[in-house]
């Protein structure tokens, strides 16, 4: 009994929140709306039925493809829904059932579906990050260890300093390094984890993303401003704070 509260509710749960994350993913570049109609097939555009649309499931039950023409269903629609139900699962472990654990899923749900988006089309949707940004402020007032200074703080030196990394790197190689959009998702990550959040964000991602973009440039021999969108790096150091960054802090950085 214990094993299904503690551990398959949380992971079910988030693999449902991870269906609704495929839809944001798939619709909100297409400015389509995120509530009707109900999820239909790409390619046939028939309605799914819902027992062909449970999370997971469905996919390795309909052999990954679509039940009425056949046509395959990207992989990427169990990858999200298992991403999220392990968030979850994880933040539920951190958390409990607490604010905490509401407010840093709804965070990192949000992060997904930014990844997700900047890999297809190299943009952040303002529609995320800006009230992203407001709500991160809003919940700093409530939630334990966090402060409204340091949410304001935190958007505040995410957005100046990323800004600042934007502009040394055009200066030194006359090019755009990163666009507004992850300067505004930097912001909405400041907002939600603070200042420190927002050091060790810049600093995974800066480092992840310079790493693989210049393994990409080597192995396909490509120009440096087909690079790797900035987004998924800046998700990965957000979501490595929001689990260790208090133990990282402490050890590394001398921050805290
Ligand atoms: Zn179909």
């Amino acid at each position: 009994m214990t094993f299904i509260i503690e551990y398959l509710i949380p992971f079910i749960f988030g693999t449902i929140v991870g269906s609704f994350l495929n839809v944001c993913i798939f619709r909100l570049p297409k400015k389509q709306s995120i509530v009707s109609p109900f999820s239909y097939c790409p390619n046939c555009h028939k309605p799914i039925k819902f027992y062909h649309n449970i999370p997971i499931l469905s996919f390795l039950f309909l052999g990954g493809k679509c039940s009425n023409c056949r046509e395959p269903i990207s992989y990427r629609y169990p990858v999200v829904e298992l991403l999220a139900g392990l968030l979850s699962l994880a933040l539920f472990l951190k958390f409990g059932l607490s604010l905490s654990y509401f407010v840093y899923l709804t965070f990192s749900a949000s992060l997904l579906v930014i990844t997700f988006i900047d890999i297809d089309h190299q943009i952040i949707p303002d529609v995320i990050t800006l009230p992203g940004i407001i709500l991160g402020f809003t919940v700093s007032l409530f939630l334990p260890g966090m402060t409204f200074m340091d949410s304001i703080i935190g958007i505040a030196a995410g957005g100046g300093g990323l800004f600042l990394v934007a502009m040394g790197y055009h200066l030194l190689t006359k090019r755009e390094g990163m666009g507004v959009g992850d300067i505004k998702l930097i912001s909405m990550i400041g907002a939600f984890l603070g200042i420190k959040g927002v050091i060790l964000t810049i600093f995974l991602g800066s480092l992840f993303g310079s790493s693989v973009g210049l393994a990409v440039m080597i192995k396909e021999k490509r120009d440096r401003r087909y690079a790797v969108p900035f987004g998924p790096f800046l998700t990965i150091g957000a979501l490595i704070f929001l689990f260790w960054g208090e133990i990282i802090v402490r050890r590394y950085l001398y921050l805290g």
